[in-house]
């Protein structure tokens, strides 16, 4: 399951790269770029405007509320969306790279000390190098998780 999603829904993008989730945004302006990106990369339509068409071969959800626990409740609803953990970390949330390992001591200088200290695994992302380290994110995870369950 691949998303595009317009830029109204910034937040929700984020967290579905947390979970996992290949989510892209949609660059351009006009609704019928969107339709034929999402045909094109075979991806789900997350929007909030309700002005695009239905009549294209595609899958559209017209995302209800702006609040984003809603969001993510009303997700749930209508796919089968896992929001078990297993692929928590796997995507860099800001520009949704495939996560890669790294060694420890590569990182010394990258992130802050106490995490350095206290954390054993860090990944980065191959695109904009951000350090990733599992706790921080199943953390922020859990805690909507905990809101939705
Ligand atoms: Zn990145």
């Amino acid at each position: 399951m691949k998303f595009i999603v317009d830029s109204m829904l910034g937040r929700l993008a984020k967290w579905l790269r947390l979970f996992g989730y290949d989510t892209v945004f949609f660059k351009g302006k006009r609704d019928i770029e969107l339709v034929f990106e999402s045909i094109r990369q075979q991806r789900i339509i997350l929007t909030r405007d309700t002005g695009i068409s239905k009549k294209k071969p595609i899958k559209i959800i017209f995302i209800e509320s702006e609040n984003l626990t809603k969001q993510i409740e009303q997700l749930k609803r209508v796919l089968d969306l896992k929001l078990n953990g297993k692929s928590i970390y796997s995507r860099c949330i800001e520009c949704n790279s495939t996560l890669e390992k790294i060694d420890k001591e590569k990182v010394k200088i990258k992130v802050p000390k106490y995490t350095f200290k206290t954390h054993k695994k860090f990944s980065y992302c191959p695109d904009c190098s951000k350090i990733y380290w599992r706790e921080s994110h199943l953390k922020l995870a859990k805690k909507i998780i905990d809101k939705l369950l």
